[in-house]
């Protein structure tokens, strides 16, 4: 017989390894030498039942204690023999297993009650919906359970029965000369259990296709990529047991051709002439509820930005409202008669204001 290798070395690792580091190393090596990956192959066998003793060892506080003190012989003398096979690994670290090939120790997958799919369903409201919220009904296809057999799969009278290959575990135990590899049972494809007499609307699935319309109440203040839970409206579970999945509701926001929206605040531009904006004015203005009267307050600038307060969209979460804010265009006019021509060259005459004059003292003073 060979000499056996150290530990250590079959793991690649170092003597102070870390449990962690080492998990992870053993997994390296587990993966890449498993026997569902390299069928028929000696070498592969050998080391991935090396590797598997080895971690065995130098995870077990106790036996890796024996085993620096004393070697390969210490633990022979405290009759330890290593994983004598596929079963006993893994029974040893089924839980490694699980983790990336989806089985291990005595749990069985295939029986695991799984909940059903959640479903996306996107939306597109206008932007007043979107400020007041509304309600609409919509019709989402999907896996429902069937009214038929209830769910069970199986013809009205009848009833499943304990899958005689497996005995109901939903494994099935291969032997592969001197392996034994645990698959998911091909007869009962893991359930476990068969039908006999399968339901005849559902062909023993247990879910049918369906179209459900579902009433979604749209809170106000929603905004674009704002998401609705309804919980229980996604597909049923594959398994009676199982729970529903939900159901998303992604809104998105129609623009709106006279007000922006900025989180909760609305913006909107208003034109006024410059007279307005000089001697000030009482005008009519659009708000979410309706017109309403502003005063523009004499001598307006360009771009002044104007509040009304606790006018904008209701926060979805505090129910607070934002505000409007009023953005001032100022016009310049471009059709001008005789008469307002001389009315403005008059006015230009007695500014004492006057721009060009202020940039004329300007460049005197460079
Ligand atoms: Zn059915
Ligand atoms: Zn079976």
């Amino acid at each position: 017989m060979t000499e056996k290798r150290d530990y250590y070395e079959v793991l690649g690792v170092a003597k102070d390894v870390s449990k962690p580091e080492l998990k992870k190393a053993y997994r390296k090596l587990a993966i890449k030498y498993h026997p569902d990956k390299n069928p028929n192959n000696k070498e592969a066998e050998e080391k991935f039942k090396e590797a598997s003793e080895a971690y065995e060892v130098i995870n077990d506080d106790h036996k890796r204690q024996i085993y620096d003190q004393f070697g390969h012989r210490g633990l022979e003398g405290a009759g330890h023999t290593g994983p004598s096979g596929f079963e006993d690994i893994f029974s040893s670290f089924g839980d490694i297993f699980e983790d990336f090939f989806g089985f291990g120790s005595g749990s069985s997958r295939g029986n695991r009650v799984r909940r059903g799919s959640d479903l996306r369903y996107n939306m597109t409201i206008d932007f007043m919906e979107a400020a007041f919220g509304t309600e609409k009904t919509i019709s989402i296809p999907k896996l429902d359970i069937c009214d038929s057999c209830k769910g069970s799969g199986c013809e009205e009278g009848t009833s499943s029965e304990t899958c005689p290959h497996c005995h109901g575990t939903g494994q099935f135990i291969q032997s592969q000369g001197f392996f034994k590899v645990k698959t998911t049972c091909p007869y009962c494809k893991g359930h476990g259990s068969i039908i006999p007499n399968p339901c005849r609307k559902c062909r023993g699935a247990g879910r049918v296709e369906i179209t459900r319309k579902v009433q979604v109440k749209i809170p106000a203040g929603v905004d674009v990529g704002s998401k609705l839970r309804l919980t229980g409206e996604g597909e049923a579970s594959p398994s009676p047991e199982g729970t529903s999945g939900d159901l998303y509701v992604v809104i998105n926001v129609k623009p709106h051709k006279f007000f922006q929206r900025d989180n909760m605040d609305i913006i909107c531009a208003i034109d006024i002439s410059f007279i307005q904006a000089a001697l000030g004015d009482e005008i009519t203005i659009p708000t979410l509820v309706g017109e309403e009267k502003f005063k523009i307050p004499k001598g307006t600038q360009y771009g002044d930005v104007f509040r009304l307060r606790g006018e904008g969209i209701a926060s979805l979460r505090t129910g607070r409202r934002g505000d409007q804010i009023i953005k001032v265009i100022i016009k310049t006019p471009t059709k001008l008669n005789k008469k307002q021509i001389k009315l403005l060259e008059d006015f230009d005459k007695l500014d004492s204001n006057k721009i060009s004059n202020k940039l004329k003292n300007l460049f005197k003073n460079i």
